[in-house]
């Protein structure tokens, strides 16, 4: 049976890192330096609401300032390019968050791009031809922390992710690749998932699919990490078959209290480098 690897808990001591970090930015270079995080949220869905409450509320509680801004549904691109390239240029915002997903008529790539690379609290212009990675897309981020917090060394093990997003697959094969690890990265288009998924050390998944991998496609003894979150009659589900899978794999994230929480933690750690950035320029 897997042993938990408690996101949860983790997440606390990360925030605990961020606040220590925060009030030592703040005793060295005073009031002004202190990390914020603007937080735009474009519609009414529920989930978007609730998460981007929640990053604020994890911001106040690490000593960094949250301003949110709630736009309507029928928000224009333009208009929220407009407020996007506002924020750029004012000298007061040190991060920008675009809470996804945006509503369809407006084009997430061309609004993700419009934020500043030295302001892009989620990392997601991260470069990805170095190991200059101090300020990483936040779920590979935090699924390595969580990692080598579990005592799994990368290096030099197989490490099979299964989807390929900008947000997460790609970045996550890079950072493994920075550690070391030989990297498989399975998509939609792949032949035969299992025959790749069954010989990993490490199982990565994000797929968006509850129960997508199941006990006959993980290897005895390996560590699967579920960054799945999907609603199943309104409660979160991962990707993977946790029952079953938990009876095989060495290690194992739960949905909800795994990469989740992390995440949003490393959303935190990336608005204090971001600061940091700033206040030693
Ligand atoms: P996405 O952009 O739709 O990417 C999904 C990936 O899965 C794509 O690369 C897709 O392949 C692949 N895929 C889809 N069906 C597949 C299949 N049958 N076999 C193999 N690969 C398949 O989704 P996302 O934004 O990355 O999100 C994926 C999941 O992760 C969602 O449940 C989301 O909520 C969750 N998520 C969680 C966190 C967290 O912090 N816990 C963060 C981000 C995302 P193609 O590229 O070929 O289409």
């Amino acid at each position: 049976m897997a042993a938990l690897i408690d996101g949860k808990a983790i997440a606390e001591k990360v925030k605990a890192e961020v606040a220590a970090g925060s009030e030592r930015l703040i005793r060295e270079f005073g009031e002004d330096a202190r990390p914020n995080m603007t937080l735009i949220v474009v519609g009414s869905d529920p989930i978007s609401k609730k998460l981007v409450n929640m990053k604020a509320n994890d911001c106040e509680a690490s000593g960094i300032t949250p301003t949110v801004i709630a736009l309507s549904e029928s928000t224009s691109e333009g208009k929220l390019l407009r407020l996007i390239d506002r924020l750029n240029r004012d000298d007061d915002v040190k991060a920008i968050l675009c809470q996804l997903p945006l509503p369809e008529h407006i084009s997430t790539k061309r609004v993700l791009a419009a934020i500043a690379p030295e302001k892009d609290v989620d990392g997601f212009s991260a470069r990805i031809d170095s190991d200059d990675y101090d300020v990483a897309a936040c779920t590979p981020a935090a699924v390595m922390r969580m990692l080598r917090e579990s005592g799994v060394d990368v290096a030099g093990k197989h490490c099979v992710i299964v989807g390929r997003s900008n947000m997460v697959g790609k970045p996550m094969a890079i950072q493994l690749l920075l550690n070391d690890a030989t990297v498989t990265v399975c998509h939609s288009k792949t032949e035969d998932i299992a025959s790749h998924t069954s010989r990993a050390d490490v199982l990565i998944v994000e797929v968006g699919r509850p129960g997508f991998i199941t006990a006959d496609m993980v290897k005895e003894g390996a560590v699967v990490i579920d960054v799945g979150m999907n609603y199943v009659d309104g409660r979160p589900t991962g990707d993977v078959d946790f029952p079953e899978v938990e009876k095989k794999a060495s290690l194992i994230t739960p949905v909800p209290g795994g990469v989740g929480p992390m995440t949003r933690a490393y959303l935190l750690v990336n608005a204090l480098t971001l600061a940091e950035r700033r206040a030693e320029k």
